[in-house]
């Protein structure tokens, strides 16, 4: 697969994943405020557009990631997504502790 036609699956894939929360969204509208945490990315997000990969629940975003990703080729399953992703996820829990630290010495 060369460079556009990755490009051209990604925008394919950008529409479909979110028609996916669209439809999710129609089909139950509290999908919208409904929240949890995305196995992936660990942030919070909205229940409409998610999708459980086997014991993980993928948030829209990282649905987009994640079908991308295999399609692509970067990845063969979610759980090396999931693995990948883990890095970004402590960074970010990090930057967290840090903020919170700031915070109560101030
Ligand atoms: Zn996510």
């Amino acid at each position: 697969m060369n460079k556009e036609e990755q490009i051209k699956l990604i925008e394919d894939m950008q529409k479909v994943v979110e028609q996916m929360r669209l439809d999710d969204i129609e089909e139950d509208p509290e999908t919208a405020e409904e929240l949890f945490e995305c196995s992936c990315c660990g942030k919070t997000k909205m229940l409409a557009g998610s999708i459980q990969y086997g014991k993980y629940r993928l948030c829209n975003d990282c649905v987009l990631l994640a079908e991308t990703g295999l399609a692509i080729g970067k990845f063969k399953n979610i759980d090396e997504l999931v693995k990948a992703m883990e890095d970004t996820r402590l960074q970010e829990m990090c930057e967290f502790i840090k903020q919170q630290e700031k915070r109560e010495n101030n």
